[in-house]
């Protein structure tokens, strides 16, 4: 237990090198210079664990241990390893780590699976450069296909096969996975949230993950001089804005258990001073663990665009992602139980707040995850931190229920 801790430390230390932002976090966008430094080291690790490495035409790193069976469909094991800017060192690679450190405990033990183990490393969770998000769980299972997703680009107009080729990616490797190929995906995340912490249980049995979706709107008034156009003419589109943004909390809590609905994002233009906004753009964000509540708040939103279009004021809303409240397989969250039970592990059940790739996976295979404790419950910011032990603990439980995984039929 504690070599493996130790090693942990280790890849977890020096993950969080590769950062755009040394002393402000973890800054590591899809297809940049970290990028390539931490699939090197990723790399090299899954080589020295025995693991044969392939790359996708995404740039998903896949790490395989052969099984006995021949053309038998794998158990993936894995997280991703791109970071929001000025991020933590743990969301993502805490669960690319926990793969790496199941197949070391496979070759220690010698194992010969039936079915084949793959550790893989994930590209473009977060979207911080490209935007949507879970791209490369997206790709593998296609839904994502290659005209979409040659079209994408990042903020100074590269695409994605443009960034790709300058960090030495082949973006004409195949992409899409056949689903007949995965038996089983198992993901570790830092639970990004307090409940763990605050009961002082170091795992959590992810039961569902909430559903998401994310809307881009468009508010377009006109624009004009903030000292001569008297108010009773005006169509200002970040009045307009503010109003509904400031109306979108109590949507959320009207609708209950656990509803949230975020705007995290908001431009306006021109953005001078002395001019009356002519046109803002903002984000939504609703999140659920029912479906029927992320559209009824939908439909709440859309009447309240209604009610502030205008002849002055043209609103649009784009839905930009949508994602389903996802059940996580219920023989693997039994198997993590019965696991953390027989190793005495205290675990408890929780759904996931935010969205993870296991949620893509989900449609496609039997999806398993866990949550280990966050300090504070942050995330996202340089503070995010975990107990290296308890992603030893994730490591273990991962390494019983894989063994099991790749025997069963
Ligand atoms: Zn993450």
């Amino acid at each position: 237990m504690e070599t493996l801790q130790k090693r942990i430390e280790e890849h977890i230390n020096k993950l969080s090198q590769f950062t755009a932002t040394p002393g402000k976090g973890t800054t590591r966008l899809t297809y940049s210079k970290e990028d390539r430094q931490a699939r090197d080291y990723i790399i090299e690790k899954m080589k020295e664990y025995g693991l044969t490495v392939r790359e996708d035409g995404f740039g998903n790193i896949f790490g395989k241990l052969e099984g006995m069976l021949r053309d038998a469909p794998s158990v993936l094991i894995g997280s991703h390893f791109d970071s929001v800017p000025n991020g933590g060192s743990y969301d993502g690679p805490a669960g690319v780590v926990a793969g790496l450190e199941v197949a070391a405990l496979f070759a220690e033990n010698q194992i010969k699976p039936k079915f084949p183990l793959e550790v893989i490393a994930l590209i473009e969770e977060e979207g911080a450069r490209f935007g949507g998000g879970l791209m490369g769980s997206r790709g593998i299972t296609g839904l994502l296909g290659e005209e979409d997703f040659k079209k994408l680009k990042d903020k100074d107009g590269i695409t994605t096969e443009e960034a790709m080729v300058k960090i030495g990616l082949d973006p004409s490797l195949p992409k899409k996975r056949d689903p007949k190929t995965i038996k089983a995906f198992l993901e570790l995340h830092i639970e990004q949230g307090p409940i763990l912490e605050e009961k002082n249980i170091p795992i959590g049995v992810v039961e569902a993950i909430v559903g998401l979706t994310q809307f881009e709107i468009t508010v377009e008034g006109q624009a004009g001089h903030a000292g001569t156009t008297p108010m009773d003419r005006r169509s200002d589109a970040l009045v307009a804005a503010a109003k509904m943004i400031a109306q979108f909390p109590d949507l959320a809590i009207e609708e209950g258990e656990g509803t949230v609905m975020t705007t995290g994002q908001l431009n306006v233009f021109p953005n001078g001073a002395n001019v009356i906004p002519k046109k803002t753009v903002f984000t939504v964000d609703i999140r659920s663990g029912k479906e029927e509540h992320i559209q009824n708040v939908i439909r709440k939103m859309n009447d309240l665009i209604e009610s502030y279009s205008t002849d002055g004021m043209k609103i649009s809303a784009e839905q930009q992602l949508y994602m389903q409240p996802k059940a996580m397989n219920q023989e693997i969250v039994a198997l993590f139980k019965q696991t953390s039970s027989k190793l005495e592990k205290p675990f408890c059940s929780i759904n996931s707040g935010a969205g993870h790739d296991a949620m893509v996976f989900s449609d496609f295979t039997n999806v398993g995850m866990l949550f280990i404790p966050s300090k504070d419950g942050l995330s996202h910011c340089p503070e995010e931190w975990s107990d290296s032990k308890h992603i030893a603990n994730a490591v273990q439980i991962f390494f019983e229920t894989a063994k099991k995984l790749t025997e069963a039929e």
